[in-house]
């Protein structure tokens, strides 16, 4: 088991690991259900976040929870996918991080997140970090120097 004490690494910021809002998937609040549904089947994403109109970031809406949403009794309710708007099943109260925390900072909140939403101080959407960069990051520092030390 390497030993890595963090001051002696030099972590990079979020702002250098985010994939930027520009070519990030992304729905907003008043969609309807369909809609979200099309953009994530489109996309291949499980889930991705959600604006408002001024683009400022509002939660995160998965296919999981709009199949759950349109689950009856005994069967699944498609008029709702018509009928509910994206705001009505998005999960609001997810964690956010800034461009200037530390890669550590998104390892942490990565563990219980595929991705995070990076948002500036109005609120904006400016990206998102995700699973997959950070263990590309651990891998290239991993070759790149424990692997020599
Ligand atoms: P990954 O670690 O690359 O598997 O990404 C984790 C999750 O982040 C994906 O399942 C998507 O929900 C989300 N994600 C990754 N890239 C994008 C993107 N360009 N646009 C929207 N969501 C994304």
């Amino acid at each position: 088991m390497i030993s890595v004490q963090s001051n002696d690494l030099n972590f990079p910021l979020v702002e250098e690991l985010m994939i930027p809002s520009e070519k990030v998937a992304h729905v907003q609040v008043g969609n309807p259900l369909d809609h979200a549904l099309l953009v994530l089947l489109k996309t291949g994403y499980s889930a991705v976040p959600v604006l408002d109109a001024t683009f400022k970031f509002q939660g995160v809406v998965s296919k999981t929870m709009i199949l759950e949403e349109t689950l009856g009794i005994e069967q699944f309710e498609l008029d709702k996918l018509n009928d509910l708007t994206v705001i009505e099943v998005m999960k609001k109260d997810v964690p956010c991080l800034k461009k200037d925390h530390s890669m550590i900072d998104a390892l942490y909140k990565l563990i219980d997140h595929p991705f995070i939403c990076v948002t500036n101080d109005d609120g904006e959407f400016d990206g998102i970090i995700t699973r997959r960069t950070i263990l590309k990051q651990f891998s290239k520092h991993y070759h790149e120097t424990l692997k020599r030390a």
